[in-house]
């Protein structure tokens, strides 16, 4: 079980980065019905709108990021915008159920024209409504949950009988109601099972069920049995990112409910893929090389620093670690939602928690996005998501998940009242304190994560040095009985770390007698830096410079950890120059717009051409 929002207060850079969200953009974005993104709903604009626009889809955002904000800082101003705004649109849906912000005759239920195939597969008149109605549901489920609203979760029942109505009796194909070859409407069996986990409303289960079956039936999606098959995430549909991977939300949520192993199998593989081929080292899932989409995974073995991060993506990501953890507790999801927390999301956020970029970039320049964008809501909502998943509470203990300066409070069965509070500098600092509060003397087991990058670590229990090697799922477990004020020290030391990439391409060919020969014509290589979790970034070189060409993999010896004005830097001295300062990738800049972020240097060709030899 996780416990609820309000049981988690963040603190260091992930709590200003909650706080800078809740006093920014979840307060002045959305307040009432007048504001533009629920204007959209009403009635009006509504029989006027053939545009096939996703402008609907910031109010079920909105919703379920404003209510997660209310549950942890019971913000009355904030709670009483969620309760008008989610009563304001419950008051405009129709009869049938139908509540996004399309004139009759663009309509969700209205059979599409023939699709003309087209390299995006979308479909013949644009449409965004099932998607709006996907986020809608999910908004309205949680403000139900939150506020104690029944009201509200009958507007999402309605959403879902009018979608089992449609897709079942009504015959329309749901893979007609998405771009990418459907991907962008299928991503309703997220919603789906949602609703059937709020109403144990089996038909909710069906609903998601028959979406999964259309979506099988579709060549060009068949997510399940190709993932199965092993297929890269480049080669699903149009290997969109967001869509693909919220699809995988549903599918791991479709697996909570079924148990059926071949659906977790399915996310796993491509959990698996794209953690090996598609992120950022911030954590980003990232793509767009070639610039047909900019939002798209690469190819497999395609590597460029220029790639673009969506934050939208990001935010997928983070709830599919999400799902995923939930399953099987196993550290590594957790340690994939903390990269990418700390790095690309944290990267993609103003510091005054209004503005947002659409796009990071490991090399390139940071752009703060215009109103409408998709991005600003994702990111909002991304970092709703953390508090909740910073703990996990079982029956017998206390997983840490995350690590970063916060406070659990809840209640173990067998303890009662307790408490973590975690002390520390981390991200900047391995140093980790934390302190137990129980009401009475506890036994419960504290389990903490090794971090993926960890080459050392040491534990202490009340200054008393203690033996522990990580568990299956990869998390030091301290089982024991706890007093009020026990103290557990863990220690990690950070130390700068060198990652090399590589961009190559190799043609195949025969020799003269017919035996198979492959030559490496492309190469080029990178070096970028990490320290404990944070990926590290310099501005331009030199103040205009794109790039610092690398003469060697740069070793110790070339890299001093500094610390300026209580931030940690890396100075990295080279030959023949001034040294290059690099601080964390999201801090830098100033994280103004217009800054530039230099993540990966280039590395000479003499020094790669060792291994660019013929295979
Ligand atoms: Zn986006």
């Amino acid at each position: 079980m996780i416990p609820s929002s309000n049981h988690v207060a963040m603190r260091g850079p992930l709590g200003d980065a909650l706080d800078a969200n809740l006093r920014g953009r979840l307060s002045h974005f959305i307040v009432d019905e007048t504001s533009p993104a629920i204007a959209v709903f009403s009635p009006s604009q509504r029989a006027a709108n053939v545009e096939g626009d996703w402008y609907g889809e910031h109010a079920g955002k909105w919703l379920y990021a404003a209510s997660k904000a209310v549950a942890r800082s019971n913000d009355a101003a904030l709670a009483a915008s969620l309760r008008r705004v989610a009563d304001y649109l419950v008051s405009v849906q129709e009869a049938d159920g139908y509540l996004g912000t399309y004139a009759p005759e663009r309509r969700f239920m209205r059979p599409q024209p023939p699709k003309p195939w087209t390299w995006d597969g979308a479909p013949a008149l644009r449409t965004w409504d099932i998607w709006t109605h996907a986020y809608l549901i999910l908004g309205l489920v949680e403000a139900s949950r939150v506020l104690g609203m029944p009201a509200y979760l009958d507007a999402a029942r309605k959403i879902g009988d009018l979608c089992l109505h449609t897709l079942g009796e009504g015959g329309i194909d749901i893979n007609m109601l998405g771009n990418h070859h459907g991907m962008s409407a299928t991503v309703l069996m997220d919603p789906a099972v949602e609703l059937y986990f709020a109403t144990s409303e089996p038909r909710y289960f069906e609903l998601a069920q028959l979406v999964l079956a259309q979506a099988e039936a579709n060549p060009a999606l068949a997510l399940v049995s190709r993932a199965l098959d092993g297929v890269d995430a480049s080669d699903i549909a149009t290997g969109k990112a967001y869509q693909l991977l919220w699809n995988l939300v549903g599918l791991a949520k479709l697996h909570r409910a079924t148990r059926e192993p071949r659906l977790l199998q399915a996310v796993q593989a491509l959990w698996d893929n794209i953690q090996a081929r598609h992120l950022t080292l911030g954590g980003g899932p990232w793509g767009g090389a070639g610039h047909r989409s900019r939002e798209v995974f690469n190819p497999p073995h395609v590597f460029s620093p220029e790639g673009y991060v969506e934050t939208c993506s990001t935010f997928a990501w983070i709830q599919l670690n999400r799902e995923l953890l939930q399953i099987t507790g196993e550290a590594r999801y957790a340690e994939a939602l903390e990269r990418s927390a700390y790095n690309d999301l944290l990267g993609a956020q103003a510091p005054d928690g209004e503005d947002w970029c659409y796009y990071v970039f490991p090399n390139g320049r940071r752009v703060h996005t215009t109103y409408w964008r998709c991005c600003k809501s994702s990111g909002a909502t991304a970092l709703e998501e953390l508090p909740p998943l910073a703990y996990a509470v079982h029956a017998n203990g206390i997983d840490v998940m995350l690590y970063g300066a916060s406070e659990l409070r809840t209640q173990l069965p067998s303890s009662g009242a307790v408490t973590v509070v975690q002390d520390t500098r981390y991200p900047f600092d391995g140093r980790i304190r934390l302190r137990i509060g129980a009401e009475r003397a506890a036994r419960f087991a504290l389990r903490l994560r090794v971090p993926a990058w960890a080459q050392a670590w040491s534990l202490a229990i009340n200054g008393d040095p203690v033996d522990a090697t990580p568990d299956d799922r990869g998390f030091l477990v301290i089982d024991r009985a706890w007093d009020n004020g026990d103290e557990v020290r863990l220690d990690v030391p950070m130390r700068v770390q060198v990652h090399h990439a590589c961009d190559r391409n190799v043609q195949e060919s025969r020799t003269p007698d017919g035996s198979p020969v492959a030559q490496e014509v492309l190469r080029y290589d990178y070096c970028a830096f990490s320290r404990g979790p944070l990926v590290y970034s310099t501005g331009l070189i030199d103040g205009y410079r794109l790039q610092e060409t690398l003469p060697a993999v740069p070793t110790v010896d070339w890299i001093d950890d500094v610390e300026e004005g209580g931030q940690p830097a890396i100075s990295l001295r080279l030959p023949g120059r001034a040294p290059l300062r690099f601080e964390p990738y999201y801090l830098a800049g100033g994280r103004e717009d217009g800054s530039w972020r230099l993540t990966w240097l280039p590395l000479s060709p003499l020094e790669s051409s060792a291994s660019a030899k013929n295979l």
